[in-house]
C-alpha cells in the first residue's frame, strides 16, 4: 500500500470532461486525461483493504490493489504487467467500461470510489507512450490450427491468448474491419477507432491473421473450416434487435438503433455507406430504451445536430440508491446519466408507445405514446404495467432510434449450418467455465454464449475460452486463469 492515509488526505478528483457545446462539434473523445499529480493521488487513495472486493468485482480479476500502489510508486512498468496480466486491452475497458470495480470498491461506503477505470487508462497510455508495449511472439508453436469467428472483443481476446499459447490464429470478420461492436457500434466519442487500429496492428505483428469481409457460413464455407482447423472459436456477439412491433412498424423514419450507430462510425473513417443514409439532422428524434445503445444513439443524434432528442423507457424512474432484484435497465446501472444525457436529451419513464403514426406518403409523423403505473413488489421488482386514463398523446417526430436491446445471435447461416446447440434465450449453449459447444472441437465466448453484455466480459469469456480450447488442443494449458487455477 503505497499512502496509508491517502484515502483520508484526498477526495476523488472525478476526470474533467470537455465543455458539452464544444464537444458536441465533433465526435473526438473528449475526457481529458488524468495529469500525473491526479492519478498519483487517486492511486494514493486505494486503502489495499484485506478483501479486495474491487478485485472479486471485475470480471477479470483484475489486481487492483497492487496496480494502485505500483502507479502510486511511480513505477509504471509494473503497473503495466500487473494490469496486463489479467486484461488484454485495459485501452478499452479503461475508456468504455461501467466498472464494476469501482461499485465493489470498499471506500465507496462513505466517500467516493477510487477511480480505478481513470487509473487504468492512464497505465496503458503511459505503457504505450513510453514503449512498453511491443508485439510479441510466442517462443514455439504448436503446430495446432485455430479458427476465430468474429473479431469482437470477445474474439480478440481468445485471439490474442491462443496466439500466446503458440497455436496460429485466424480472425474471420464479416464486416469490412476488425473490432466488433468497438469498431461499429460504439461511437467514436466513447472510444476512438485509432484505438482499437493501434491494437488490430498489434495483433497482426504477433501473428494473428484477419480475414475480413468474411462471413462464415456465407461467402467462407464452413466444411473447409471444419476441415482446416483444429478447433473453432464462435465470437458473433449477439446481433438480432429487440423489435416493436405496433402498429405503422413500417413507417419510413423508424429503424434498429444499430444501423444508425454503424453508418455514422463509418462516416467518420471516411468509409461509404451503401444503404440509404440515416441521419439526425434537423429531425425530432425518439430514441425508444433506456440503455447504453439509447444513450449513444442520443450523443450521436446531437451531433449530427437533431432538432429536439426524446428518449423513452417503459420501465419505471429507477431510484438513486440501489434496490435488490431490480431488472436492467434499473440495476446494476441505477439512475444513470451518461454523458449523452448531460448534452441534452428529454427522458421519459415507464412510458409505452402505441403507434408510429405515418402521414399519406407513409412517413413517419409522430409516435403516440402513453404513460404506465408499474406494479412494483415488496422488494422493489417491477411486474406489469396498466396504462394511465387520459395521457394517450401523440409526439411529432421524423426520426425513430429501437435500441431496446438484443434478442439473441444470428440462428440462420453459421449457426444452423453447424448444428450448434442453442440455449433457451436463443444463445449459443456453453456451460459457464466450460465454452464448449455440444460439438467437441467448437467452442464460444462473449455475447454470442452469455447474451448482450459488456466488452469486460467479452474480454474475460474470450480468455477463459481460449484456456478451454488451450486444453482440449494440448491435453493442458499455461494459459492463465482468473480463478488462478495454475
Ligand atoms: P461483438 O462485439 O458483437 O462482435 C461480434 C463480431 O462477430 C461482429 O464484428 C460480427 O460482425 C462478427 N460476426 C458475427 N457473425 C459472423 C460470421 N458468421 N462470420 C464472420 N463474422 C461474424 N459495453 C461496455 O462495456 N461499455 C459500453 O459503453 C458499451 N456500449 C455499447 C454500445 C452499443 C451501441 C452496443 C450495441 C453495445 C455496447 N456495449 C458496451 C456492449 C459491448 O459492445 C458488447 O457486450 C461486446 O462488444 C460483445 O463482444 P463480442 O465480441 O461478444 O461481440
Amino acid at each position: 500500500m503505497g499512502k496509508v492515509t491517502g484515502f483520508l488526505e484526498y477526495e476523488r478528483t472525478a476526470p474533467v470532461k470537455q465543455d458539452a457545446k464544444e464537444r458536441l462539434k465533433h465526435y473526438n473523445e473528449f475526457v481529458k486525461a488524468y495529469q500525473s499529480e491526479q492519478v498519483n493521488k487517486e492511486a494514493a487513495r486505494c486503502m489495499d483493504c484485506g478483501v479486495p472486493f474491487c478485485q472479486s468485482g471485475c470480471p477479470l480479476g483484475n489486481v487492483i490493489p497492487e496496480f494502485n500502489d505500483a502507479v502510486y510508486q511511480g513505477n509504471w512498468e509494473l503497473a503495466t504487467s500487473i494490469l496486463l496480466s489479467t486484461n488484454n486491452f485495459p485501452e478499452f475497458t479503461g475508456r468504455i467500461c461501467p466498472a464494476p470495480c469501482e461499485s465493489a470498491c470498499v471506500l465507496g461506503i462513505n466517500k467516493s470510489p477510487v477511480s480505478i477505470e481513470e487509473i487504468e487508462k492512464h497505465i496503458i497510455e503511459m505503457a504505450f507512450a513510453k514503449g512498453y508495449i511491443k508485439a510479441e511472439q510466442p517462443l514455439i508453436r504448436t503446430g495446432k490450427k485455430v479458427a476465430v469467428i468474429g473479431s469482437g472483443p470477445a474474439g480478440l481476446a481468445a485471439a490474442a491468448q491462443l496466439n500466446r499459447a503458440g497455436h496460429e490464429v485466424t480472425v474471420y470478420e464479416r464486416d469490412d474491419s476488425p473490432g466488433g461492436l468497438l469498431n461499429y457500434g460504439i461511437p467514436d466519442f466513447k472510444l476512438q477507432k485509432d484505438v482499437v487500429t493501434r491494437r488490430i496492428q498489434l495483433l497482426e505483428k504477433e501473428g494473428i491473421v484477419f480475414k475480413c469481409n468474411s462471413n462464415v457460413g456465407v461467402n467462407v464455407e464452413l466444411n473447409t473450416l471444419l476441415r482446416d482447423f483444429q478447433s473453432i472459436v464462435l465470437a458473433g456477439g449477439s446481433t438480432i434487435p429487440r423489435d416493436l412491433n405496433i402498429p405503422g412498424r413500417n413507417a419510413k423514419g423508424v429503424h434498429f438503433a444499430m444501423d444508425f450507430l454503424k453508418q455514422q462510425n463509418k462516416r467518420v473513417k471516411n468509409f461509404s455507406i451503401e444503404q440509404e443514409a440515416i441521419l439526425a439532422s434537423g429531425k425530432d428524434v425518439i430514441v425508444i430504451g433506456g440503455g447504453d445503445t439509447g444513450s449513444d444513439c442520443i450523443g450521436t443524434s446531437n451531433r449530427q445536430g437533431a432538432k429536439s432528442v426524446t428518449q423513452f423507457e417503459i420501465m419505471p424512474m429507477p431510484s438513486a440508491h440501489r434496490t435488490v432484484n431490480m431488472p436492467w435497465p434499473t440495476y446494476p446501472m441505477l439512475l444513470k446519466v451518461t454523458s449523452s444525457h448531460e448534452e441534452g436529451c428529454t427522458r421519459g419513464w415507464a412510458v409505452n408507445s402505441k403507434e408510429f403514426i405515418k402521414d399519406e406518403k407513409g412517413d413517419l409523423k409522430a409516435l403516440k405514446i402513453v404513460d404506465v403505473e408499474w406494479q412494483i413488489d415488496a422488494s422493489g421488482r417491477p411486474l406489469s404495467f396498466a396504462e394511465i386514463e387520459g395521457t394517450e398523446r401523440e409526439l411529432p417526430c421524423q426520426l425513430i432510434l429501437l435500441a431496446m436491446g438484443f434478442l439473441h445471435p444470428q440462428k440462420e447461416g453459421m449457426l444452423e449450418k453447424l448444428g450448434v446447440e442453442l440455449d433457451v434465450r436463443g444463445n449459443v449453449k456453453a456451460e459457464e467455465g466450460k465454452y464448449q459447444t455440444n460439438i467437441a472441437k467448437i467452442f464460444t465466448a462473449g455475447d454470442m454464449r452469455r447474451g448482450q453484455s459488456l466488452v469486460v466480459w467479452a474480454i474475460s469469456e474470450g480468455r477463459e475460452a481460449a484456456r478451454k480450447v488451450d486444453e482440449y488442443l494440448m491435453g493442458y494449458s499455461k494459459l492463465p486463469s482468473k480463478d488462478g487455477i495454475p
